[in-house]
């Protein structure tokens, strides 16, 4: 332990998603409970009494680096909150109709049957973003801490590998390392469990799953990078509480792909593209694969005369139960994202995120009332997710995306088989099909037949600013901003490959799969070097993913920098 500043604390939830925000409400509503039914002899037990609960959080305020299309199931906030509309639960709107295009380059058809699991009518159209607002308000209503601007930095051990808590990231370091006149080091929060609910490709679940071997015997995760917009468009453009869902173009048919169009309120359309980051072709780039797919004359129509007014990208992890890591260790849980509860058939995981959290609540509960916080209570949890719906609604989809991997017909062949068969259908074929994203990037020397065709992807769209914008653009309008005066969070772990192997071997795509421009290549003395223009970032995480190498880690930068997805 170091000579920082110990904060004890019960109960530490690293970011404060719906997954966590959901665990923290549910957590001291059950604990109220419990100690009611104990008081009154209705139980057995003892009474755990009021607990410091503190949510950290690494954006300026709740929700500030919350992004997702999203249409939310309500399945898991009604268990949470069965008056959550009269509560005042900011949901933009009701689903009114559904629809699923198949696109090609010049047009599209309407599918003349929505598939069963992207059917949405009745369930609501949010922002994510105003949702984890709102859940923020009600844990601090409740006597819950949260500390915005506050990363979590490292995870802490005591002397047997029990996680202890979390180190929160200095602030004022400048970008050489040395202290400025604002130097405030982070402290350390001290706690008996830990929940780790940071989203998809968490910093601390990564150094967690590493140092504990939490995936050994599992599939390695893979994961998918959306790119969204919304925009502000005509009146009768397109309607409020439509909801329509795209296959086909721009993606080729070895890629994982997919577009969404959601009708909000006051004429406002969330529009985005999510790709899978297990492609082949290097030269793929998602941000203007999102681009692409706006030129496609349907989805155009929908946007015609519109202004673009923010933009977010984020990745998601979609290998969903095969690729799910054990769910606990002494001292710490994972939840939502953090612990693959996406269902990617439905592409829905606010719902699973949720339910996962109220679960891992429910297992804290009686960790307290046994006073025993190592795994042998908190396995508890992993086998309340295997009892629950998420294991209902996970299990049969498992197979979905490994599919993918095999292309687009195959996958959908097998996904209306699985649909018959409770997910068998791929259960035929060996169980490793999910291979990491990274390890399928082909080699520039390999990929002959793919380029032949697919060409230059993107010579036909005009990033024009009015209906596609280049990456500096879109960044503008996800209001990112991080003080320029701090150490790169980026830690590139061996800048010398990146100017020799990956010039040849993949011609550097990190310039490509980040969609924020983040990463370019620059001539100096008569060699490519890596720039990396740090405060770009919008924390997607998919450098730290899909670099075919693995040496970019991405580490939390100093607290409140970052998007600011209000609204999204
Ligand atoms: Fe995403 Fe990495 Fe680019 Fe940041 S640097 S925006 S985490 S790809």
């Amino acid at each position: 332990m170091s000579e920082r500043e110990q904060v004890p604390m019960d109960v530490v939830f690293v970011g404060a998603g719906p997954a966590n925000l959901a665990a923290a409400l549910h957590l001291k509503a059950e604990i109220k409970r419990h100690d009611e039914l104990v008081e009154k002899g209705f139980k057995q037990s003892r009474e755990i009494g009021d607990i410091e609960i503190a949510i950290v959080e690494k954006g300026s305020f709740v929700g500030a680096h919350i992004l997702s299309g999203a249409v939310m199931d309500p399945k898991a906030i009604r268990e949470l909150m069965p008056d959550f509309i009269a509560e005042g639960c900011p949901v933009d709107s009701v689903v009114t109709e559904d629809a699923f295009w198949y696109l090609t380059e010049k047009g599209g058809i309407n599918a003349p049957i929505v598939p069963p699991p992207l059917k949405n009518k009745g369930k609501y159209i949010v922002s994510l973003s105003r949702i984890c607002e709102w859940l923020g308000e009600k844990c601090e209503a409740e006597g819950i801490n949260i500390f915005p601007e506050f990363p979590a930095a490292e995870l802490l051990f005591d002397e047997n590998n029990a996680v202890v808590g979390v180190r929160t990231g200095d602030k004022g370091i400048d970008k050489e390392g040395h202290k400025k006149p604002n130097y405030e080091p982070g402290v350390d929060l001290l706690a008996k469990v830990t929940v780790l609910g940071e989203g998809s490709r968490g910093s601390l679940a990564k150094q967690l799953i590493s140092r504990l071997g939490l995936m050994d015997g599992k599939e390695p995760q893979v994961f998918s990078l959306g790119v969204k917009e919304l925009w502000e468009v005509p009146e009768g453009n397109f309607a409020e509480g439509k909801v329509v869902h795209t296959l086909g173009f721009p993606s080729d048919t070895r890629t994982y792909g997919g577009g969404w169009i959601y009708g909000m309120k006051n004429n406002v359309v969330s529009i985005g593209y999510v790709t899978g980051l297990d492609y082949e072709d290097p030269m793929i780039d998602p941000h203007a694969e999102f681009q692409k797919f706006k030129t496609n004359p349907k989805v155009a129509a929908v946007l015609a005369g519109g202004k673009m007014i923010k933009y977010g990208a984020k990745t998601i992890n979609a290998g969903g139960y095969w690729t799910m890591p054990k769910l606990y260790a002494d001292g710490v849980l994972l939840v939502g994202d953090s612990a693959s509860m996406l269902n990617g058939q439905r592409i829905k995981g606010i719902h699973t995120a949720m339910k996962s959290g109220m679960l891992a609540a429910e297992t804290i509960v009686g960790a307290f009332e046994h006073e025993d916080f190592s795994e042998k209570t908190l396995r508890h949890y992993e086998e309340k997710v295997n009892l629950s719906w998420i294991y209902d609604e996970l299990h049969p989809v498992r197979n979905f995306h490994g599919a993918f991997q095999k292309g687009r017909w195959s996958a959908l062949i097998n996904t209306g088989l699985q649909f018959l068969t409770r997910g068998l259908a791929w259960g035929f074929m060996p169980k490793e099909h999910h291979v990491a994203g990274h390890e399928r990037m082909l080699k520039l020397t390999d990929i002959g037949k793919i380029k032949t065709e697919n060409g230059d992807r993107y010579a036909g769209v005009p990033f024009d600013k009015e209906l596609t914008f280049d990456k500096v653009t879109d960044v503008f309008y996800g209001a990112v901003a991080h003080d320029e005066d701090q150490p790169c969070h980026l830690h590139v772990l061996d800048t010398e490959i990146c100017a020799t192997r990956c010039v040849e071997e993949y011609g550097n795509p990190c310039q490509r799969f980040c969609p924020a421009a983040v990463y370019e290549m620059e001539e100096r003395e008569g060699r490519k070097e890596l720039k990396v223009n740090f405060s770009n970032c919008v924390h997607c995480k998919t450098c730290d993913i899909a670099d075919p190498y693995q040496i970019i880690n991405w580490v939390t930068p100093e607290g409140g920098g970052g998007p600011n997805y209000k609204g999204m």
